[in-house]
This record gives C-alpha cells, structure tokens and sequence, in this order.
C-alpha cells in the first residue's frame, strides 16, 4: 500500500503517527482527500462525539503592543481605528451571551497592557457571579502571575495558538518574539490547570508541508485541549500584504490530520475558512471540528477586530447567525452541545505537556 494509505490506516487505528506519515496525510490529492475526511470524522465522532460546542466570543481591545508581520492589529497598522471595551460593555457583552444559551465566552484582546491583571480578573470574577458561564481567554503572552491570578480568579480555559512550529519563520512573522517564551507560557498554563489551546496558521510564507506537520506534532506533546487551525490570510496593511494566503483545501487537511493525532481535542470551524469559502463552516464539521465560535462583540467595534481582511463574522448579529448555525446543525444531525464544553482529554492541572526533549524546548 502506498505511503498515504498505510499512514491513514494507522493513524485510524489510533496508532501514533511520525512526521513523514503525517507529511503522507496532509499529500492527499483530490482522490484521497475525501478518506481522510472521513476517517478524521469518524475519530470525531467516535472520541467527541456529535454534539457541537458554541463559544461565544467577545474581542474587547484592538490594541496590542506587538507587530506580528501578518496581522491587521499590529502596532504599527495606524490605519486601523482603535477601541476598548469599558469592563461593564464586557459585562454585558458575556450577559447577553448567556442569554442566548452559550455556555462559554471566550474574552479575546491583542496584547494590551492597558487591562491590569487585576482588572481582567475583576471581570472573569464578575461574569463568573453572574452568569452560568465557563470563562476562556486569549490574552497573548503576559507572567506567570498573571496567569495564576486569572486561573484562580475563575478562568478555565487559556487559548494561545503558537502559530508555527518553525523557530525561524516565528521569528521573522513575530519580531522580537521567540517560540520558545511562547511555549513556556503554554506549559506554565498547563501547570496551572488550564485547559490550554494552541493552533497554528496554514500557507505562511516559507512554511512547506514538514513545518505543518511539526505544528501537530508540537500540539501533540502539549497533549493540548484544544487548536484552532485557519488559513493565513494576507492583510492589505500589513508587510505581508503581497503574500499568497493559505488554501481551503490544505487547511482542511491540516484539519483532519490534527483530528487524527488528538483525537479527543476540541477543534473549532474557525471563522478564517468561512472567509475562504461560505461553506467553510460545514466543511470543517466534515472533517474533524467539533467547536464554532460566534461573535458576540458589540456590532459598534466588531469591524474593527481585523486581523485579517473580509472577515466573515462583522456584520451577523448573533441572534441571526446562532440561527443559521442551528439549522446547519440540524441539517448535519449534530445537536448543539449543552455543557460547558470542557476538555475530555484534561487531566487538570498537573502540567503534563511533555515538552521536554523537543528540538524547540
Ligand atoms: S497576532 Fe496577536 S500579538 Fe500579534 S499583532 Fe496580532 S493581536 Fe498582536
């Protein structure tokens, strides 16, 4: 049998899969790609089941101190205009989201200091008094004290998406950055009992299908909860505005063969491939996702959380848009979850993310 076919019946086996094998999987060409599919929906399947976890999410600050070269928010993008949400908009942003039954927000920034620690925690204990909601964030980098204090402020769930497994391309996308603090603060996150995500971009400039593959492998060893994969979209106000962007079909892939090698992970339709396509929802719940994330930031900012351009979410507002998710999960036979959504697979806090013995340790 050939390599494609001898990696995917392993990797449906729940046999571990190597890099070349994954390289193998993510090769599929139009004739295999509909097997891969769905034997990543059927690991779905048989490990997360069919419920479909919805996360509300709320971006409450377009600034950020950093400058990644592929990103609308970046400091130097002066043409973007910037917001913040005061703590009570947050507030009712995460109240209207448990009115309309999520169990989860997501409280999304860019990397801004501008929100002490203390504020931040303010916030998750507020929503947490108030609301029947698991609190998720994605902060960026901050200390390991921050971390602490939100954890035991109420936070369950830390998103942190490492972008790509390539030391160098980090470096060139991240100026100043450094994988290694990045995967520092994933383990500290781990140590403290989050449930941890990751996720990487696919079609960055210089990324061949070997870094695709040491980006699963990287979640893999992080033993993650959860990873969120999307294409790179090239933004009109960034350096990379030239760049080709990433394509449905490897994204995809990249989808299923995540959903191979962490079978138990939650992995969301991210809101990236429905740009790329208007069915890119249903075709990621084909392939292994099991997660969608409306947006629930208030419609006056909502077009202003460009990290990448046409994004498809800025003009639903949510009583519509859970509406169309609704009759897309009737459509699919995939009821929509009722939990909070935790991880399966998280074994809580015992920072088990063997991360040791990797090259970029
Ligand atoms: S990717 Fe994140 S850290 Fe980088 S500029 Fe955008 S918001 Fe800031």
């Amino acid at each position: 049998m050939e390599a494609f076919g001898l990696a995917l019946q392993k990797a449906s086996a729940s046999e571990q899969i190597n890099q070349r094998e994954i390289v193998a999987l993510l090769s599929a060409d139009a004739e295999q790609m509909p097997a891969l599919f769905a034997a990543a929906d059927t690991v779905r399947s048989n490990t997360v089941g069919d419920a479909v976890h919805l996360r509300a999410i709320v971006e409450f600050s377009n600034y950020c101190r950093k400058n990644c070269l592929y990103c609308g928010l970046r400091r130097d993008n002066k043409s973007l205009p910037r917001y913040r949400l005061a703590e009570d908009e947050i507030l009712q942003a995460a109240g209207k989201a448990a009115a309309l039954g999520f169990r989860t927000v997501v409280l999304q920034s860019g990397e801004d200091l501008f929100y002490s620690a203390a504020a931040i925690a303010r916030i998750i204990e507020r929503i947490k008094q108030k609301h029947d909601l698991a609190v998720t964030l994605s902060l960026g980098e901050r200390s390991r004290e921050d971390y602490r204090v939100w954890r035991e402020a109420g936070a369950d769930r830390y998103l942190l998406k490492h972008e790509t497994a390539d030391e160098r391309l980090f470096r060139f996308l991240k100026p100043g950055g450094d994988l290694r603090e990045r995967l520092r603060c994933l383990h500290w996150l781990k140590e403290l009992g989050y449930q941890t995500g990751s996720g990487n971009m696919v079609g960055l400039p210089g990324q061949s299908l070997a870094t695709l593959a040491e980006d699963i492998l990287l979640m893999r060893d992080l033993n993650v909860e959860m990873a969120g994969i999307g294409p790179f979209l090239p933004h009109h106000a960034t350096p990379l505005k030239s760049a080709a962007g990433g394509t449905l079909e490897l994204t995809l892939k990249t989808l299923a063969v995540t959903r191979l090698c962490l079978p138990g992970a939650h992995l969301p339709a991210t809101t990236a491939l429905c740009t790329l396509a208007p069915d890119g929802r249903r075709m990621a719940l084909g392939c292994g996702a099991n997660v969608i994330m409306p947006n629930l930031t208030p419609p006056g900012v909502r077009d202003k959380y460009l990290i990448y351009p046409q994004k498809s979410d800025i003009t639903e507002q949510p009583e519509l848009a859970l509406a169309g998710i609704t009759s897309l999960l009737a459509e699919l036979a995939r009821p929509p979850a009722t939990g909070y959504g935790h991880a399966q697979n998280f074994s809580g806090g015992n920072g088990n993310g063997k991360l040791e013995g990797r090259v970029y340790q």
